[in-house]
């Protein structure tokens, strides 16, 4: 068995375009690939048929077989990876591990683990940048520190892919947005035994009744992106999001095409790139608030309320809309995002972390960085926040988003009959009730944080 590098997919379950796996096979063959389906994470979840245990599945056996027809194994493990690692090394001669950064806090101390573990053992640690367009300090402000608001953060962001652009021999596209001819290098995979696949009811999932998004995505849906991105009743945006979450796509190829076809669709993903830098630079936002002084605000919590939203019967219809779509399909449109977590932290006065984490379970794309940016956002509580006193009211969204309840009626067909709820909450009263809990908490924290 001769040395090889092991190459470890996480969140870019892909072959084609990859930035580490090509780093790999150019430079450090026989490569042998790597998944591990992560029981730390999976026996979290609590629902035997979560649709993106299976998207992942069907992601892997794509690429087991792809590589089998080349006769080159893939390695695919079950387990914890602090335990799968040692069995790994003792199995294998590895010189060195190469894959593509993660920044969620629990990869970031799981790899850290993992790189101590190889640097005993002298094997090489190499990670990537594939998941983003740009990481770390790339964008920064003038003196070295990150933006903590999107409008400059953006306009930055475009100005050093500009300046990186022009500043590559001619004709030669920019590092952060070249594509990786990864398919030249095949040749470079380990050839063996092929291994086997482990099956989805192994691991104790079984198919759901999801239709998972395509890939591709029209090109005039793309053109007209900004026009139509806001009316959740038409197919007015990709549903790329599980796909990028996963790297089932490369981010680089889909943002060149945006670049080309709709600057508003590009600046939406240079929102999935803040909030990522956002999470890399302040890691304390998957625990708290953005801004300490919102851990001031007294949430009312109420567990009935709760449930109610959950379920899309709070009586608001176009809140209930979004509710049942998420959890009929793990998808939400994202205006109706806004408008649910709006209603849960500000109508309900419910601890957004409640609503964060219902949404980590049930949408196919949740992704920590921008789910929780989401919220905060909702919350006030975040990075560039509409200020808190900037009540979403459901009913002028509802005028304005989906005036003909096209929306509604498809979700809540009972609306406007007998068995439809009434309003769990008065509109003015919440609204009032949500600036003064606002108010008061704020200033409480503004004198317990000057003491
Ligand atoms: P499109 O509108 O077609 O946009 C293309 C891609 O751009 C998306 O797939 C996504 O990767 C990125 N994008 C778009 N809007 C945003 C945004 N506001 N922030 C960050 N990236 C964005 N997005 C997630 O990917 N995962 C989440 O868990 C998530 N949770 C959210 C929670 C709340 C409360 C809110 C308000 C927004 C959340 N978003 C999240 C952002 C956004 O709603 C979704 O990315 C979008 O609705 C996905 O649908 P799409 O793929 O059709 O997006």
């Amino acid at each position: 068995m001769p040395q090889i590098t092991i190459f470890w997919f996480r969140r870019d379950l892909r072959l084609e375009d990859n930035a580490g796996l090509f780093a790999a096979l150019k430079d450090s063959a026989p490569v042998l690939p790597l998944f591990i389906f992560d029981r730390e994470i999976l026996d979290e979840l609590n629902d035997p048929q979560d649709a993106r245990v299976e998207f992942i599945h069907h992601a892997i056996s794509g690429m087991h077989g792809q590589l089998q027809e080349m006769g080159a194994p893939m390695e695919v493990r079950y387990g914890k990876p602090s335990e799968i690692w040692p069995e790994l090394l003792a199995e294998y001669d590895v010189k060195a591990v190469y894959t593509n950064r993660d920044y969620e806090p629990y990869a970031r101390n799981r790899d850290s683990a993992l790189q101590a573990l190889l640097e005993e053992r002298c094997i090489a640690w190499r990670d990537f940048k594939d998941h983003v367009i740009f990481d770390g300090n790339e964008v920064v402000k003038d003196d070295g520190t990150p933006y903590v608001v999107f409008t400059p953060y953006s306009r930055m962001w475009k100005r050093v892919l500009h300046e990186k652009m022009i500043s590559t021999p001619q004709g030669e596209i920019s590092y952060h947005f070249r594509s990786f001819p990864t398919e030249e290098h095949f040749d470079s995979f380990y050839r063996g035994e092929i291994l086997p696949m482990i099956g989805l009811d192994e691991m104790g999932f079984s198919p759901s009744e999801i239709t998972f998004p395509d890939k591709e995505v029209p090109r005039d849906l793309i053109r007209e992106y900004d026009e139509t991105r806001n009316f959740p009743a038409q197919r007015g945006t990709s549903r790329l999001g599980i796909h990028f979450r996963f790297g089932t796509i490369s981010i680089r190829e889909k943002a060149r095409r945006a670049q080309r076809l709709n600057d508003t669709f590009l600046t939406e993903l240079i929102w999935r790139d803040f909030y990522s830098m956002i999470l890399q630079h302040f890691p304390h936002v998957a625990e708290g608030p953005f801004r300490e002084k919102y851990s001031f605000i007294p949430w009312r919590n109420n567990e009935e309320e709760f449930a109610a939203w959950k379920e899309g019967r709070t009586g608001y219809p176009i809140v209930d809309a979004g509710m049942r779509e998420l959890n009929a399909t793990g998808f939400m449109h994202n205006r109706v995002r806004m408008i649910v977590a709006s209603f849960l932290t500000k109508h309900l006065l419910i601890d957004w972390r409640w609503g964060e984490a219902y949404f980590a379970e049930k949408l196919l794309d949740f992704e920590l960085a921008s789910n929780n940016g989401g919220w905060q956002w909702a919350a006030g509580s975040g990075t560039d926040a509409a200020p808190y006193f900037r009540v979403f009211n459901p009913y002028s969204q509802q005028k304005k988003f989906d005036k003909n309840f096209q929306y509604i009626k498809k979700w809540v067909p009972e609306y406007q009959s007998v068995s439809y709820p009434e309003p769990i909450v008065d509109h003015k009263m919440a609204r009032q009730r949500c600036l003064d809990t606002y108010k008061a908490g704020l200033a409480q924290a503004d004198a317990a944080l000057v003491k």
